[in-house]
């Protein structure tokens, strides 16, 4: 027993030599870039484990570092997070991004006193539904893809939130982003609850073809979980008007033909010509917008002349940067999955823009900056920052790298309860995602509305709702923390949870 003991100890160490000798060498290789195995068998066989590190990588599908062929290879920045030498059963797991709306959910829930038996009812999710179905691709070959629809709640109306295609989505996060969705809706006060789904799957990876037949059967999937009357989806990230338009489609040919006219509000973000919304495609961003303009005027700063930087330059990040120009604001640097860009002279959000259609929709390459990594944009010196991307970008971490005196999340969830408490701590305001990027949802509400009447509205018309809305929105919130002394977050969990509670305690729990 103890000599087999020993035999195994002595193995572990023959391994940890063997690897920091293969480590050392990978080293010296393009100061960090990229790790791979070299051909030999040998080194492949001691370099295994690492291999474990590349395949749980979040990014591992949108990564857009070269690999090298047939190798087994890491960039230098998951390198840096997870470190080298470590098992992979010692790495730091992801965050569950549940865990973050509960830690914000119960905080709120104890400042207000929220009823224990609401509590109970809202800090669950209503309906998960997870779907496994089989497309057929070019290659003539069937590929399994994973899709989700998490309803969190319908107390208000119609479950109502996006879709994201992206290799990242899973139940915790859908569950977490369908959470936020009912906040988002019971803060702007509308007839609506919350629900967000998507597919697990890399879109840069298929045809255009291919995409439509993913979509499709997708949504044939879902089947009666969605409806105009029910369960409303829109775009969210790596979604958009051509997707709606598939799912428009294809729900509606399963209605029978003298309901279909009535179908059509089963998505909102739809082209125009199909009953979208004038408006709909810059909401978020123009929402953001009103309520930085907002910010402004309660502190006396003047927009003109002032910094900021943006991270996702997609439908929120480009929309916000474009409108804030007109205010004379400066965007200093810009951040997306092909990496970041900043010129401190200012950029012109329109030609980025017009930039990124011809590069695929990346900013990379942009001639008018000069790339910078990460940590160095997260540094930048200005006076917003603008996170349009995913969630948890603000940490621990990296909340101590920003010098901004505002933080207004176009994205959801790109802070952790941790980075909120160090933002707090360093007096960076904070404009929170449930409020910041409602934008979307309201003009969705103004599409859905416009369906259900036969109407099409002018421009001025939804943005003149959507200002008084989000602004009303912002002062119920900002009046909220003033009552309590609380933080802006807890604030607006506590604006959406008093209405909610009201609703249920009006009308009561069946049976
Ligand atoms: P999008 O797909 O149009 O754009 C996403 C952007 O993020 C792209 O520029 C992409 O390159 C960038 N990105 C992806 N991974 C990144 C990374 N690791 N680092 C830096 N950049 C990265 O998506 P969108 O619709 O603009 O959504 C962005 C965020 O806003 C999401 O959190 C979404 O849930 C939220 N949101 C969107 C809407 C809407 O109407 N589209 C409404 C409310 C909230």
């Amino acid at each position: 027993m103890e000599n087999s003991k020993k035999k195994t100890t002595l193995k572990k160490r023959e391994k940890k030599v063997k690897d920091s000798a293969v480590i050392s060498k990978i080293r010296k290789d393009k100061e960090w870039k990229l790790l791979y195995a070299k051909k030999g068998k040998e080194e492949e066989k001691t370099l295994e484990r690492f291999k474990d590190l590349c395949i749980n990588c979040a990014k591992l599908e949108t990564c857009t570092i070269p690999k090298p062929e047939g190798g087994i290879w890491r960039c230098k920045e998951y390198v840096q997070e997870v470190g080298v030498g470590e098992e992979p059963e010692k790495r730091e797991k992801k965050p569950s991004l549940y865990q973050n709306v509960k830690k914000q959910f119960d905080k709120a829930t104890n400042m207000m006193g929220l009823d224990s038996d609401i509590c109970k009812i809202l800090s669950m999710t209503t309906n998960e539904i997870l779907v496994n179905f089989p497309v057929k691709m070019e290659n003539g070959k069937v590929k399994m893809f994973t899709g989700y629809r998490v309803q969190h709640n319908n107390a208000l109306g119609p479950y109502k939130g996006g879709l994201r295609f992206h290799p990242a989505v899973d139940l915790d996060e859908v569950r977490s982003l369908a959470t936020w969705m009912t906040w988002k809706s019971a803060i702007i006060d509308i007839p609506l609850g919350g629900a967000k789904g998507g597919i697990k799957m890399d879109p840069s990876k298929y045809t255009k073809t291919e995409m439509e037949r993913i979509t499709r059967r997708f949504t044939f999937a879902l089947g009666n979980n969605i409806g105009p009357d029910y369960d409303i989806p829109a775009p969210d990230v790596n979604t958009n008007a051509q997707i709606m338009s598939w799912i428009l489609d294809t729900y509606l040919l399963t209605l029978p033909p003298n309901q279909r006219q009535c179908g059509i509000a089963v998505v909102t973000g739809k082209p125009i010509e199909l009953g979208g919304s004038v408006g709909r495609d810059k909401a978020t961003g123009q929402g953001v917008v009103f309520t930085i303009e907002e910010w402004a005027r309660d502190k006396n700063f003047n927009l003109k002349g002032a910094t900021y930087f943006v991270q996702g330059f997609g439908n929120v990040g480009s929309w916000a940067s474009r409108l804030m120009k007109p205010h004379g604001s400066k965007l200093l640097a810009v951040e997306d999955v092909s990496g970041a860009i900043s010129n401190p002279k200012g950029m012109d959000p329109d030609e980025l823009i017009k930039y990124t259609k011809s590069n695929n929709g990346l900013i990379s390459g942009y001639p008018k900056a000069k790339p910078i990594d990460h940590d160095t944009f997260m540094k930048t010196n200005a006076d917003i920052f603008i996170p349009s991307a995913l969630e948890n970008q603000i940490t621990a971490t990296t909340a101590p790298l920003l010098n901004v005196k505002l933080v207004a999340e176009g994205a959801n969830g790109p802070t952790d309860p941790d980075g909120d408490i160090i933002l707090q701590s360093r007096g960076v305001d904070v404009i929170p995602d449930i409020l910041c990027n409602a934008g979307g949802v309201i003009v969705s509400y103004f599409e859905w509305l416009q369906n259900k009447r036969s109407e099409s509205w002018d421009l001025d018309e939804v943005d003149i709702k959507l200002h008084k809305k989000i602004v009303e929105a912002y002062r119920r919130v900002r009046d909220t923390a003033k009552k309590f002394n609380c933080d802006w977050r807890t604030a607006a969990y506590i604006v959406a949870l008093t209405r909610l509670e009201k609703v249920y305690q009006e009308r009561g729990i069946f049976p």
